[in-house]
């Protein structure tokens, strides 16, 4: 770190700064480090985490295996940790990410309670000049975002809000204090992933919860249970193994689809399976299905009526269990949220669901939430109304590039990246688990792993040619965000609202489908960036 002297501009220098300390940040900063890079990590929060550290609320956990999350990089660190849960819940999980930046002594290099307001490229100098809320400045070389795509937490606006007299909050701001149901009177707004992970555990204690839900989704059982020391003992001997069917599966997790045709077997062959599959921990039943159910509508039907009969089955009340199976869309066409017991929740005398597409919320008032039809009295509410999903981290930043360039202007009809690590007009930054990247629709830290290396080489190659700006080109550019609408245009999730598509009902502009993933899957993805790198960096501008 070097310091540029001078009163009120004071402010220190650093080849690269990582924005955000999450599970990407955190091995960026270690792997710089490694490189002997100076480096910098800003982070909003007053610790490291990033997910983990904010989504604190009961029943927060993994839906991947939690042997399949942990970094591989470190044979170590492997051999050390022991996970306790087939998958993870969120304290284990915030540990363990705090493990790794105190075995690795990140935290020396890590900034924390600094949320960047600005980052403005300099044409002359080439270099970012980035700035937090707190005044704090910095200059850098190389800009790394690690800001993740489900960090801007979103509350609708109601009218009265303000209101009310009893605490409330979204699941991502949960009070690290804890929260007590016992004895309270409860709402939870949404039916997401997190709603549906919360919902089963305030079930267990509040004196009454009430479930407002607009759409169903479909819901299959995780199956989490205890490792054994003697189970983690095989883990640890097979990681090689697990890690490299990671990087050859579609998505990064442990599940492979099948080679079979749902329409190619019989009703009973396939019924067979889908039994074994919604019997089986994790996202198989969505990443390891036949290999036609997300791409081809009678396909998906056949699995839609199975787990369809499963919440018939599950639910006692029929009227309420016909509002919660989708009609709109097949199943894992959105984000498939898994559960325990959460249908069975809805058979207990304490939790009622309200469908708000009967009765829409009018108001929020001092005793609680008025739809209309009825007023409902409560102790707490909670929003589970999830985030200004990819955009709303980078929204939430000026970042101003070559020829005061805004990246949210330039994004304002939807991102346009390279790789989705790079963008046009924004030199010398890389954008992990950005926009268009394959980590978007991944078991994230194994693509995490991927992008930070892949930068990292970068970084080197950057500094040991002395390469003083680097860009991609508008060529390279276009013909990627083209790739990632046809990647996507051939799977069932395209025709579908959700956060995947970019529509959010919350914020005006964002009704129409616009991509944000990637979906033409990892091994082929990492496969064009290392190519890309062979070939000296094609599609980029260095000078
Ligand atoms: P989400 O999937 O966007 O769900 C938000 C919920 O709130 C939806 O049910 C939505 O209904 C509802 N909602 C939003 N605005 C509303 C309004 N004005 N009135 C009524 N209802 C409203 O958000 P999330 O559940 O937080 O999950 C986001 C993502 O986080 C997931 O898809 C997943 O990728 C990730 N996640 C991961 C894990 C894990 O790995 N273990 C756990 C939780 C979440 P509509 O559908 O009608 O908009």
């Amino acid at each position: 770190m070097t310091l540029i002297n001078g009163d009120a501009s004071e402010k220190e220098q650093y080849e690269v700064i990582v924005v955000g300390t999450g599970v990407s940040g955190i091995y960026q900063l270690h792997k710089l480090r490694e490189l002997g890079v100076s480096v910098l990590a800003l982070e909003a929060g007053s610790d490291v985490g990033g997910t983990w550290y904010w989504n604190r609320y009961p029943g927060a956990r993994f839906d991947s295996e939690s042997y399949s999350y942990g970094y591989s990089f470190s044979e170590e660190l492997l051999a050390e940790w022991d996970w306790k849960e087939r998958f993870s819940g969120q304290p284990e999980n915030l540990r363990y990410l705090q493990h790794v930046a105190d075995r690795f002594d990140l935290r020396e290099d890590i900034r924390f309670d600094t949320r960047v307001r600005s980052c403005v490229f300099d044409d002359v100098t080439n270099k970012w000049e980035v700035e937090a809320e707190d005044g704090f400045r910095v200059e850098c070389q190389i800009l790394i975002t690690a800001i993740g795509i489900l960090s801007k937490p979103l509350i609708p606006e109601y009218p009265g809000m303000e209101n009310f007299d009893g605490p409330s909050f979204h699941t991502a701001q949960w009070p690290s204090e804890g929260v007590d149901f016992d004895g309270k009177r409860v709402a939870v707004i949404g039916t997401g992933a997190t709603a549906v992970q919360l919902i089963q555990e305030v079930a267990k204690s509040a004196e009454h919860l009430t479930i407002f839900q607009r759409s169903p989704n479909w819901c299959a059982p995780l199956h989490n249970g205890p490792i054994s020391e003697e189970e983690m003992s095989s883990i640890k001997n097979r990681y090689e193994d697990i890690f490299e069917a990671c990087k050859s599966s579609f998505a990064g997790f442990i599940h492979t689809s099948d080679s079979r045709k749902a329409l190619d077997v019989t009703a009973a062959e396939r019924n067979e399976f889908y039994e074994e599959l919604y019997a089986s921990p994790g996202f198989g039943i969505w990443m390891g299905n036949f290999r036609d159910v997300l791409v081809d509508e009678e396909a998906n039907k056949t699995l839609s009526e199975f787990v369809e009969r499963k919440i018939r089955e599950r639910v006692n009340n029929p009227d309420i269990a016909e509002k919660l199976i989708p009609k709109d869309h097949g199943f894992g066409t959105r984000r498939v949220p898994m559960e325990t017991r959460y249908y069975e929740v809805y058979n207990q005398e304490n939790v009622m669901l309200v469908d708000l597409n009967e009765t829409p919320i009018e108001a929020v008032t001092t005793r609680g939430i008025e739809t209309t039809k009825h007023n409902y009295d409560f102790d707490l509410v909670i929003y589970a109304t999830g985030f200004d999903a990819v955009m709303g981290p980078f929204n939430s930043i000026d970042f101003v590039g070559a020829n005061g360039k805004l990246l949210r202007e330039k994004w304002s009809s939807g991102p346009r990246t390279f790789l989705g690590m790079s963008v046009s007009g924004f030199p010398n930054m890389f954008t992990l688990v950005g926009p268009h990247n394959a980590s978007t629709f991944c078991n994230q830290p194994r693509c995490i792993e991927q992008n930070v290396e892949w930068v990292s080489d970068f970084v080197a190659y950057f500094f040991k040619n002395r390469i003083s700006r680097v860009e991609a080109s508008e060529i390279a550019e276009n013909s990627w965000t083209e790739h990632v609408h046809e990647s996507v245009s051939r799977l069932l999730m395209s025709k579908t609202d959700s956060w995947f598509m970019g529509v959010n009902k919350n914020i005006v502009g964002r009704e129409e489908k616009n991509f944000m993933l990637y979906a033409g899957g990892f091994p082929g993805y990492t496969q064009r960036c290392n190519d890309i790198a062979s070939n000296g960096y094609e599609g980029f501008n260095l000078s």
